[in-house]
């Protein structure tokens, strides 16, 4: 259950695993407008100005929940395109009335961390800023471009090793089923993004996150539309498997302290360990998905 306070507009998202976070408004909407994402299009974006009332709001979980509060994320789509003194500042002073607390985190859009100097990084992480959850969706080029991500294969490359330099958490997310049914731009796709997560590697042994998601076509996105005009065809969970198996086979056998996690309910598969270490295994895994129908997430029980 998440922590609430003050006056966050819904639709509220948060990454699965920020489900017993405090949740503060720092910005609300999006920057962006993907053309597979419909989570921000009711919500027109704004950054919160008045830093004294989400310090307010801070200060009122305190008093509401005590010293009950070890995570908090920063909402919304973006809060990483606030400025870094302000995010230096909210951070110190959620540690400051927090005594427990342990994690602090955002969503962040790739070029909203390269904008960043190496030095707002690591001060923002020596405040106690710890994890980033960046969505990549894509190592192609191509498909990056299509979807309307705004960033390159070599920008994210860029922006999570200046993350590890910092020393904030990178945790990226990949969508399977982006490219539709095309087998070709399907395994184009997974091959480069199978290159970007061996490009991310942090060159000193750290923990970071890869997880894949599967596409969901929801009402309001772009792909919605062109679904029904028949520009877009979605992949068979035959084909998101094979994506998964291309992805997970290209990534390579050096990797350390990468948790890969495809948990999300969204997934055919739930698949959790450490990448390249149980890379047989996650593979062995996703062959019987691949074969095996019954062994997959049903369809009715997939999600978002
Ligand atoms: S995918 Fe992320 S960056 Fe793109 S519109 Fe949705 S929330 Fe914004």
């Amino acid at each position: 259950m998440n922590y609430v306070v003050g006056n966050l507009v819904e639709p509220i998202f948060r990454p699965p695993s920020e489900w017993d976070a405090l949740l503060i408004g720092v910005t609300n909407g999006c920057t962006h407008k993907c053309t597979f994402c419909s989570m921000y299009r009711t919500k027109k974006f704004s950054v919160r100005k008045d830093i004294e009332d989400i310090k307010n709001d801070i200060r009122k979980a305190q008093e509401m929940y005590g010293d009950k509060i070890r995570k908090i994320f920063f909402e919304d789509g973006n809060a990483f395109v606030v400025k870094s003194e302000t995010l230096i500042e909210l951070t110190e002073y959620c540690h400051q009335i927090h005594p427990n607390l342990k994690k602090v985190s955002s969503y962040a859009h790739a070029k909203d961390i390269i904008k960043k100097s190496d030095d707002d990084l690591k001060r923002l992480a020596d405040a106690g800023f710890t994890m980033v959850y960046v969505g990549i969706e894509s190592g192609d080029d191509q498909v990056l471009k299509e979807c309307n991500k705004g960033v390159t294969q070599d920008e994210f490359a860029h922006a999570a090793q200046k993350c590890h330099r910092a020393g904030i958490a990178w945790s990226g997310i990949f969508l399977l089923g982006l490219t539709g049914n095309s087998p070709e731009k399907s395994h184009r796709h997974a091959l480069e993004s199978a290159k970007l997560i061996n490009r991310m590697a942090p060159p000193t042994p750290m923990e970071w996150y890869i997880s894949p998601l599967t596409l969901e076509v929801t009402p309001g996105s772009e792909i919605w539309a062109q679904k029904e005009t028949s520009d877009f065809q979605p992949c068979t969970a035959t084909q998101v498997l094979e994506e998964l198996y291309t992805l997970i086979e290209h990534t390579s056998d050096d990797l350390k302290g990468c948790i890969f996690n495809t948990n999300h309910a969204s997934n055919y598969l739930s698949l959790k360990g450490e990448l390249s270490k149980d890379k047989k295994n996650f593979l062995k895994i996703v062959e019987t998905g691949i074969n095996n129908p019954a062994v997959r997430r049903p369809e009715y029980r997939r999600a978002l």
